[in-house]
Protein backbone atom coordinates (compact mmCIF):
# COMPACT_ATOMS: atom_id res chain seq x y z
CA UNK A 1 0.00 0.00 0.00
CA UNK A 2 0.80 3.43 -0.63
CA UNK A 3 2.41 5.37 2.33
CA UNK A 4 2.78 9.03 2.67
CA UNK A 5 1.18 11.76 0.81
CA UNK A 6 -0.08 11.73 -2.45
CA UNK A 7 2.61 13.04 -5.21
CA UNK A 8 2.15 16.08 -7.35
CA UNK A 9 3.43 16.47 -10.91
CA UNK A 10 3.89 20.18 -11.86
CA UNK A 11 4.54 20.50 -15.49
CA UNK A 12 5.55 23.97 -16.35
CA UNK A 13 3.26 25.14 -19.70
CA UNK A 14 3.31 28.74 -21.51
CA UNK A 15 0.27 29.51 -19.69
CA UNK A 16 1.19 28.88 -15.98
CA UNK A 17 2.27 25.50 -13.87
CA UNK A 18 -0.44 22.68 -14.10
CA UNK A 19 -0.50 20.82 -11.23
CA UNK A 20 -1.92 17.01 -11.73
CA UNK A 21 -2.75 15.50 -8.37
CA UNK A 22 -5.17 14.63 -5.38
CA UNK A 23 -5.70 17.80 -3.77
CA UNK A 24 -5.43 19.47 -6.97
CA UNK A 25 -8.29 21.18 -9.24
CA UNK A 26 -9.03 18.84 -11.91
CA UNK A 27 -6.67 19.40 -14.67
CA UNK A 28 -8.72 18.68 -18.65
CA UNK A 29 -6.52 17.53 -21.23
CA UNK A 30 -8.33 17.38 -24.92
CA UNK A 31 -7.37 17.12 -28.69
CA UNK A 32 -7.76 15.07 -31.82
CA UNK A 33 -6.39 11.91 -31.76
CA UNK A 34 -4.06 12.58 -34.33
CA UNK A 35 -2.42 15.86 -36.07
CA UNK A 36 -3.95 16.36 -39.69
CA UNK A 37 -2.70 19.78 -40.51
CA UNK A 38 -2.42 22.76 -39.30
CA UNK A 39 -5.44 24.38 -39.23
CA UNK A 40 -7.34 21.74 -37.33
CA UNK A 41 -5.18 21.84 -34.67
CA UNK A 42 -4.71 25.38 -34.09
CA UNK A 43 -8.28 25.63 -34.55
CA UNK A 44 -9.03 22.71 -32.09
CA UNK A 45 -5.99 24.04 -29.28
CA UNK A 46 -8.15 27.53 -29.54
CA UNK A 47 -11.68 25.87 -28.69
CA UNK A 48 -10.35 23.34 -26.06
CA UNK A 49 -8.26 26.59 -24.35
CA UNK A 50 -11.54 28.71 -24.50
CA UNK A 51 -13.43 25.85 -23.14
CA UNK A 52 -11.20 25.25 -19.76
CA UNK A 53 -7.96 22.68 -20.90
CA UNK A 54 -5.32 22.74 -20.13
CA UNK A 55 -3.43 20.69 -22.29
CA UNK A 56 -3.36 19.70 -26.00
CA UNK A 57 -3.35 16.45 -26.53
CA UNK A 58 -2.35 15.01 -30.53
CA UNK A 59 -1.02 12.43 -32.05
CA UNK A 60 2.05 12.55 -33.99
CA UNK A 61 2.65 8.98 -34.27
CA UNK A 62 0.08 6.35 -34.09
CA UNK A 63 -0.11 2.86 -33.14
CA UNK A 64 -2.79 2.11 -35.57
CA UNK A 65 -4.30 -2.15 -35.44
CA UNK A 66 -3.67 -2.00 -39.42
CA UNK A 67 -0.70 -1.19 -40.32
CA UNK A 68 -2.60 0.36 -43.20
CA UNK A 69 -4.45 2.44 -41.83
CA UNK A 70 -3.46 6.51 -40.96
CA UNK A 71 0.11 6.21 -39.15
CA UNK A 72 0.27 10.05 -38.23
CA UNK A 73 2.44 12.40 -40.06
CA UNK A 74 5.23 12.14 -38.18
CA UNK A 75 7.67 14.68 -37.21
CA UNK A 76 6.41 17.40 -39.10
CA UNK A 77 3.09 16.69 -37.09
CA UNK A 78 5.45 17.79 -34.04
CA UNK A 79 5.72 21.30 -36.19
CA UNK A 80 2.67 21.54 -35.87
CA UNK A 81 1.83 21.01 -32.19
CA UNK A 82 4.28 23.45 -31.30
CA UNK A 83 2.12 25.92 -33.55
CA UNK A 84 -0.67 25.60 -31.26
CA UNK A 85 1.19 25.55 -28.02
CA UNK A 86 2.89 28.75 -29.43
CA UNK A 87 -0.65 30.21 -30.37
CA UNK A 88 -2.95 28.73 -27.53
CA UNK A 89 -0.50 28.71 -24.54
CA UNK A 90 -1.70 25.23 -23.80
CA UNK A 91 0.35 22.25 -22.78
CA UNK A 92 1.55 19.59 -25.04
CA UNK A 93 1.12 16.28 -24.53
CA UNK A 94 1.57 13.70 -27.61
CA UNK A 95 2.85 9.86 -27.84
CA UNK A 96 6.33 8.21 -28.22
CA UNK A 97 6.29 4.79 -29.79
CA UNK A 98 9.97 4.78 -30.77
CA UNK A 99 12.71 5.51 -28.53
CA UNK A 100 14.60 6.97 -31.83
CA UNK A 101 11.78 9.95 -31.57
CA UNK A 102 12.10 10.18 -28.12
CA UNK A 103 14.94 13.59 -28.08
CA UNK A 104 12.45 14.93 -31.05
CA UNK A 105 9.29 14.47 -29.40
CA UNK A 106 10.65 15.66 -25.80
CA UNK A 107 11.79 18.92 -27.42
CA UNK A 108 7.87 20.01 -27.97
CA UNK A 109 5.85 17.77 -25.46
CA UNK A 110 5.42 19.15 -21.80
CA UNK A 111 4.07 15.25 -21.26
CA UNK A 112 5.31 12.85 -23.10
CA UNK A 113 2.99 9.46 -23.66
CA UNK A 114 3.17 5.94 -23.47
CA UNK A 115 0.30 4.17 -25.10
CA UNK A 116 -1.67 1.21 -24.13
CA UNK A 117 0.39 -0.90 -26.87
CA UNK A 118 3.53 0.17 -25.31
CA UNK A 119 2.85 -0.41 -21.37
CA UNK A 120 4.98 -3.27 -21.09
CA UNK A 121 7.55 -2.22 -23.39
CA UNK A 122 10.46 -2.03 -20.92
CA UNK A 123 13.57 -0.54 -22.80
CA UNK A 124 10.93 2.43 -23.75
CA UNK A 125 9.67 2.51 -20.37
CA UNK A 126 13.36 3.00 -18.58
CA UNK A 127 14.36 5.61 -21.66
CA UNK A 128 11.34 7.98 -20.64
CA UNK A 129 12.69 7.43 -17.46
CA UNK A 130 16.05 8.65 -18.21
CA UNK A 131 14.98 11.98 -19.67
CA UNK A 132 13.28 14.69 -17.57
CA UNK A 133 9.75 15.06 -19.17
CA UNK A 134 6.98 14.18 -17.30
CA UNK A 135 5.06 10.70 -18.66
CA UNK A 136 1.67 10.24 -19.38
CA UNK A 137 1.33 6.24 -18.88
CA UNK A 138 -1.40 4.55 -20.24
CA UNK A 139 -2.66 1.32 -18.95
CA UNK A 140 -2.24 -1.70 -21.30
CA UNK A 141 -5.99 -2.79 -22.34
CA UNK A 142 -5.09 -6.27 -20.97
CA UNK A 143 -3.00 -4.89 -17.75
CA UNK A 144 -4.04 -5.85 -14.46
CA UNK A 145 -3.43 -3.67 -12.00
CA UNK A 146 -0.23 -4.95 -11.02
CA UNK A 147 1.36 -4.68 -13.84
CA UNK A 148 0.66 -1.37 -14.79
CA UNK A 149 2.01 -0.02 -11.18
CA UNK A 150 5.10 -2.48 -12.00
CA UNK A 151 5.68 -0.33 -15.75
CA UNK A 152 5.23 2.70 -13.75
CA UNK A 153 7.79 1.81 -11.19
CA UNK A 154 10.67 1.01 -14.23
CA UNK A 155 9.96 4.67 -15.02
CA UNK A 156 10.34 5.90 -11.60
CA UNK A 157 13.50 3.60 -10.95
CA UNK A 158 14.93 5.26 -13.65
CA UNK A 159 15.02 8.54 -12.49
CA UNK A 160 12.24 10.19 -13.55
CA UNK A 161 9.53 11.08 -10.60
CA UNK A 162 6.96 12.69 -12.49
CA UNK A 163 4.17 9.45 -13.81
CA UNK A 164 0.51 10.28 -14.04
CA UNK A 165 -1.63 7.01 -14.67
CA UNK A 166 -4.25 6.88 -17.34
CA UNK A 167 -6.84 4.44 -17.60
CA UNK A 168 -8.34 4.23 -21.58
CA UNK A 169 -10.82 0.86 -20.91
CA UNK A 170 -9.65 -2.80 -21.12
CA UNK A 171 -10.14 -5.36 -23.31
CA UNK A 172 -14.05 -5.75 -23.12
CA UNK A 173 -16.39 -8.98 -24.36
CA UNK A 174 -18.71 -6.43 -25.87
CA UNK A 175 -17.52 -5.03 -28.38
CA UNK A 176 -21.34 -4.20 -30.05
CA UNK A 177 -22.08 -1.28 -28.13
CA UNK A 178 -18.49 -0.09 -26.19
CA UNK A 179 -15.29 -0.39 -27.50
CA UNK A 180 -13.30 -1.05 -24.08
CA UNK A 181 -14.89 -1.61 -20.70
CA UNK A 182 -13.86 1.64 -18.67
CA UNK A 183 -12.41 0.46 -15.41
CA UNK A 184 -13.52 3.39 -13.11
CA UNK A 185 -12.88 1.14 -9.85
CA UNK A 186 -8.89 1.96 -10.61
CA UNK A 187 -9.34 4.90 -9.17
CA UNK A 188 -10.07 4.26 -5.20
CA UNK A 189 -7.51 1.08 -5.94
CA UNK A 190 -5.06 3.46 -6.91
CA UNK A 191 -5.99 5.89 -4.59
CA UNK A 192 -4.89 2.78 -1.80
CA UNK A 193 -1.78 2.01 -3.57
CA UNK A 194 0.07 4.71 -5.40
CA UNK A 195 0.83 8.26 -4.60
CA UNK A 196 0.52 8.68 -8.29
CA UNK A 197 -1.66 11.33 -9.72
CA UNK A 198 -4.81 9.89 -12.06
CA UNK A 199 -6.52 10.26 -15.59
CA UNK A 200 -9.26 8.92 -16.79
CA UNK A 201 -9.98 8.72 -20.88
CA UNK A 202 -13.53 8.00 -21.58
CA UNK A 203 -12.96 8.52 -24.88
CA UNK A 204 -10.96 5.34 -25.91
CA UNK A 205 -12.69 3.69 -22.47
CA UNK A 206 -16.10 3.70 -24.91
CA UNK A 207 -15.13 4.32 -28.05
CA UNK A 208 -18.87 6.13 -29.02
CA UNK A 209 -18.67 10.26 -28.42
CA UNK A 210 -22.77 10.09 -27.03
CA UNK A 211 -21.02 7.77 -24.02
CA UNK A 212 -18.12 10.25 -22.81
CA UNK A 213 -19.99 12.66 -21.37
CA UNK A 214 -22.05 10.48 -18.83
CA UNK A 215 -18.38 8.61 -17.87
CA UNK A 216 -16.30 11.75 -17.50
CA UNK A 217 -18.82 12.74 -15.24
CA UNK A 218 -18.73 9.69 -13.62
CA UNK A 219 -14.85 9.48 -13.18
CA UNK A 220 -14.92 12.61 -10.87
CA UNK A 221 -17.22 11.14 -8.69
CA UNK A 222 -15.14 8.28 -8.74
CA UNK A 223 -12.52 11.44 -7.54
CA UNK A 224 -10.09 10.78 -10.59
CA UNK A 225 -7.09 14.29 -11.13
CA UNK A 226 -7.64 14.37 -14.27
CA UNK A 227 -9.28 13.54 -17.51
CA UNK A 228 -8.75 13.04 -21.37
CA UNK A 229 -10.97 13.75 -23.92
CA UNK A 230 -10.71 13.45 -28.07
CA UNK A 231 -11.84 16.62 -29.64
CA UNK A 232 -12.43 16.98 -33.63
CA UNK A 233 -13.23 19.99 -35.29
CA UNK A 234 -15.14 17.48 -37.61
CA UNK A 235 -15.61 14.10 -36.19
CA UNK A 236 -17.17 12.53 -39.35
CA UNK A 237 -13.68 13.50 -41.28
CA UNK A 238 -11.03 12.49 -38.27
CA UNK A 239 -8.26 9.99 -39.87
CA UNK A 240 -8.07 8.32 -36.41
CA UNK A 241 -11.58 7.94 -33.98
CA UNK A 242 -13.85 9.97 -35.36
CA UNK A 243 -16.35 8.31 -33.93
CA UNK A 244 -15.20 8.94 -30.10
CA UNK A 245 -14.40 12.52 -30.51
CA UNK A 246 -16.47 15.43 -29.22
CA UNK A 247 -17.11 18.50 -31.75
CA UNK A 248 -15.75 21.72 -29.87
CA UNK A 249 -19.24 22.40 -29.15
CA UNK A 250 -20.23 19.19 -27.36
CA UNK A 251 -16.61 19.62 -25.89
CA UNK A 252 -17.86 23.36 -24.56
CA UNK A 253 -21.35 21.58 -22.94
CA UNK A 254 -19.18 19.06 -21.35
CA UNK A 255 -16.94 21.53 -19.94
CA UNK A 256 -20.04 23.03 -18.43
CA UNK A 257 -21.37 20.60 -16.87
CA UNK A 258 -18.24 19.32 -15.08
CA UNK A 259 -17.68 22.77 -13.39
CA UNK A 260 -21.14 22.51 -11.64
CA UNK A 261 -20.64 18.82 -10.35
CA UNK A 262 -16.60 18.70 -10.13
CA UNK A 263 -13.74 20.29 -8.55
CA UNK A 264 -13.47 23.51 -9.81
CA UNK A 265 -12.12 22.98 -13.20
C1 LIG B 1 -4.48 7.72 -28.04
O1 LIG B 1 -4.39 8.35 -26.97
O2 LIG B 1 -4.87 8.23 -29.11
C2 LIG B 1 -4.18 6.27 -28.03
C3 LIG B 1 -3.74 5.64 -29.10
O3 LIG B 1 -4.45 5.72 -26.82
P1 LIG B 1 -4.27 4.24 -26.28
O4 LIG B 1 -2.80 3.97 -26.26
O5 LIG B 1 -4.91 4.32 -24.95
O6 LIG B 1 -5.01 3.32 -27.24
MN1 LIG C 1 -7.20 8.03 -30.24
Amino acid sequence: YRHGEASEVVVNTPNGAVVFGEHQPLVVVAGPCSVENEEMIVETAKRVKTAGAKFLRGGAYKPRTSPYAFQGHGESALDLLARAREVSGLGIITEVMDAADLDKIAEIADVIQVGARNMQNFSLLKKVGAQPKPVLLKRGMAATIEDWLMAAEYILASGNPNVILCERGIRTFDRQYTRNTLDLSVVPVLRKLTHLPIMIDPSHGVGWSEFVPSMAMAAIAAGTDSLMIEVHPNPAKALSDGPQSLTPDRFDNLMEELAVIGKAV
